[in-house]
């Protein structure tokens, strides 16, 4: 093993995925303020059936062999060393950024299991829930409630035109007039100020004036990019408008040699998507092995997704995926994702058993 030392910061899919690749063959010490992993295309599955949950989310020491943990989040960084909030100073090597969004749940897988116990009886003791955001999560949502609670009334309200506007237009109409046939009421150009709202608001009005009355809510609506911290680090002047690092055809900031940004935190041309983030992984691995090899070593290039592709599901057995020959929704979206929505693939992929 090579004495070399790299950092790794953020532990989701592209900071596990990297941390698990390397650490093999160099000192890696990965930086996550949560003690665990959590497959997070499952989390709404894990709200409906909180047993699901458990499979989900593990401990970072329990795939990780030889890695060092830092439960912390990254205060700062220099060009030598991270610096996190329970004052560790980490010299590196090799620095590899994948804070794709912040953190705000708990530290604690038992407590992270906790959570979804508490949403699940939110879920059940309603008779009508309100969902505020038509990306992903809330789509997913909806649709986990419908599947297996269909007597709760549901509404959806999005500000956006259409919804799962990641992906295109025909994804978006077909999604909407599932959504309707499962009676969901579905929204849309119309927001809701969530700064307003608390645990016990049961009415709710939008910017139209639109009175709205719930048991109970749900926000669904994009988490923001995790890099805060590198306003207060070295690389700051590299950070796009979007609050993403402009990275090299290597996945490397821009200008640095020694410095990798990759998952959702950087800002390649492409739809921000696991099934991606795990590629950067991968690939920043190989790269950083050729480098600790041989510091002039030519690295291999990143061709990011021309054309976006992604699936979505819609319950247990049904999905929408927009695909390279279409767009479709229905079983066959459903086979790609909604049964286990990737979990056990993930797993097997950090060293844990499927199961
Ligand atoms: C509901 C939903 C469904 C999805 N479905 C799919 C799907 O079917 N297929 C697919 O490919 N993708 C899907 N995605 C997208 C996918 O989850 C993301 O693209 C992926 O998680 C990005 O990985 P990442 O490692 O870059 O970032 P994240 O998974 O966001 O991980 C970031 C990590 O950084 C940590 N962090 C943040 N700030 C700091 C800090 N200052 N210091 C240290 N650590 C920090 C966080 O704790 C976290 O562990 C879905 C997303 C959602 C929400």
């Amino acid at each position: 093993m090579s004495d070399k030392r790299v950092v790794v910061v953020g532990g989701g899919v592209a900071g596990a995925s990297t941390t698990k690749l390397l650490e093999d063959f160099a000192k890696v010490t990965l930086v996550d303020p949560k003690e665990y992993f959590e497959v997070p295309f499952s989390l709404l599955r894990s709200i409906v059936e909180p047993e699901f949950g458990e499979r989900t989310v593990f401990k970072h020491a329990d795939y990780l062999k030889k890695a060092e943990l830092v439960i912390a989040s990254a205060k700062s960084a220099t060009e030598t060393e991270v610096v996190t909030t329970s004052g560790d100073r980490l010299p590196y090597d090799y620095l590899v950024i994948a804070t794709g969004t912040t953190y705000e749940g708990p530290a604690t897988r038992t407590e992270r299991v906790k959570y979804f116990q508490t949403e699940n009886k939110k879920i059940k003791s309603a008779k009508t829930v309100l969902i505020i955001g038509g990306g992903p999560v809330g789509v997913e949502l909806a649709a986990e409630i419908v599947v297996d609670f269909p007597d709760k009334k549901v509404i959806l309200v999005h500000s956006g035109e259409r919804l799962l506007d990641f992906l295109g237009p025909k994804v978006s109409k077909k999604t909407l007039s599932w959504l309707k046939s499962k009676k969901v009421e579905v929204i849309l150009n119309e927001r809701i100020d969530i700064n307003s709202l608390t645990e016990s608001t049961t009415t709710y009005t939008t910017n139209t004036g639109r009175t709205i009355t719930a048991d109970t809510h749900f926000v669904a609506i994009g988490k923001k990019v995790g890099s805060a911290w590198i306003h207060e680090s070295a690389f700051k002047s590299s950070l796009d408008s979007n609050g993403r690092l402009k990275v090299d055809t290597s996945l490397r900031v821009e200008g640095r040699n020694n410095v990798f940004a990759i998952g959702d935190i950087a800002n390649t041309e492409e739809i921000k998507q696991g099934y991606l983030a795990l590629k950067h992984a991968q690939l920043t691995a190989e790269n950083i092995k050729k480098l600790i090899k041989n510091p002039d070593s030519k690295l291999s290039t990143y061709k990011p997704l021309a054309t976006p592709m992604g699936a979505v599901s819609l319950g247990r057995t049904l999905g929408v995926a927009q695909l390279p020959f279409g767009t479709t929704i229905g079983r066959l979206a459903g086979m790609i994702k909604s049964k286990d929505l990737g979990v056990g693939k993930t797993r097997q992929g950090l060293g844990m058993k499927f199961a």
